[in-house]
């Protein structure tokens, strides 16, 4: 999965800093984590191709988060795109969604609403994407319903043709095995596990933001490559006043992805209130070593 956070801004944009924004790319096609105002200006300045996009996950109603959405898709429209494309939003979003749908007047393409359990975290599979690309829906703690996304990527185990040849298996039958059944030769039970190889470790990405430091977050991360979290800000004196906001500091960030053990975390949303984040840089590694703060148009390949 290819990986560009495309702003890392909360609240307002900056002069240099647009509103948080990722996008994520899987065989050429597209998934973009929130759509703030001037996300489109923010994929045309990191070269992401818009017309990629198959499935837009939104993670709550605020407009740090969702206002870019009517201009994004009528320059999505612009690139003659005829494809279906998926919006998944809590279910509390929906009448906002609609709403901000109707200003775009009539759109070349589809446009299919998902709405998502908003109580409970939520399972499912992007097939839009890939089949083998999961996608979990966790609700967070926020001053309004609020979803975390989590992208997992599996991997199809490899039929080894070598294998098959030792153990007899007849050409005809292999297929029935790449399917996932068992077959019989000469009495014998072959199984797709004894054609196989071991399939790779799947990757994942986690996307948190707008929401307390639950402990729930550090399970639901766990297993990430990339952890992208809020880091609101880094001012420790700002904690009582972020936790009545349901926010968090980018030191609340960095123990949550030390307690998943995530691979590295990449701090986001940060508030204008917090023009060089880079300052806490030090601290925020006596925390978690692996923490990078990021910047607009960060790019990575998991
Ligand atoms: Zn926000
Ligand atoms: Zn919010």
């Amino acid at each position: 999965m290819d990986i560009c956070l495309l702003g890392t801004g909360g609240m307002l944009p900056l002069k240099n800093r647009f509103l948080t924004s990722c996008y994520i790319e899987h065989e050429g096609k597209g998934v973009l984590i929130d759509c703030g105002e001037g996300t489109q200006v923010a994929a045309a300045k990191a070269q992401i191709k818009i017309s990629r996009i198959c499935v837009i996950l939104l993670t709550h109603t605020h407009a740090d988060h969702i206002t870019g959405l009517p201009g994004l898709l009528l320059s999505i429209a612009n690139t003659e795109r005829t494809e279906p494309l998926n919006i998944y939003a809590p279910k509390n979003a929906l009448g906002v969604v609609e709403a901000l749908l109707k200003i775009t007047g009539k759109l070349p393409y589809r446009i299919e609403i998902k709405a998502l359990e908003t109580r409970e975290m939520s399972t499912m599979r992007l097939d839009a994407i890939d089949p083998m690309l999961e996608l979990r829906a966790l609700p967070l703690k926020h001053s309004t319903i609020c979803l975390g996304y989590s992208l997992t990527l599996y991997h199809k185990r490899v039929f080894l043709p070598e294998r098959a040849d030792e153990l007899g298996v007849p050409l005809r039958e292999r297929k029935t095995l790449h399917n996932g059944e068992s077959i019989t030769v000469d009495g014998k039970i072959i199984t797709p596990e004894m054609v196989t190889d071991e399939p790779r470790a799947p990757q994942r990405l986690t996307y948190v933001t707008d929401t307390l430091p639950i402990n729930e977050i550090s399970g639901f991360a766990s297993g990430s490559e990339l952890f992208i979290c809020e880091g609101m800000y880094g001012d420790t004196e700002k904690k009582k006043s972020m936790n009545e906001k349901g926010h968090m500091l980018m030191q609340d960030a960095c123990a949550l992805a030390k307690r998943a053990e995530v691979k590295e975390l990449w701090l986001t949303h940060y508030s204008p209130a917090e023009p060089d984040p880079k300052i806490y840089k030090e601290e925020l590694r006596r925390i978690f070593p692996r923490v990078k703060i990021s910047r607009d148009g960060q790019k990575t390949v998991i």
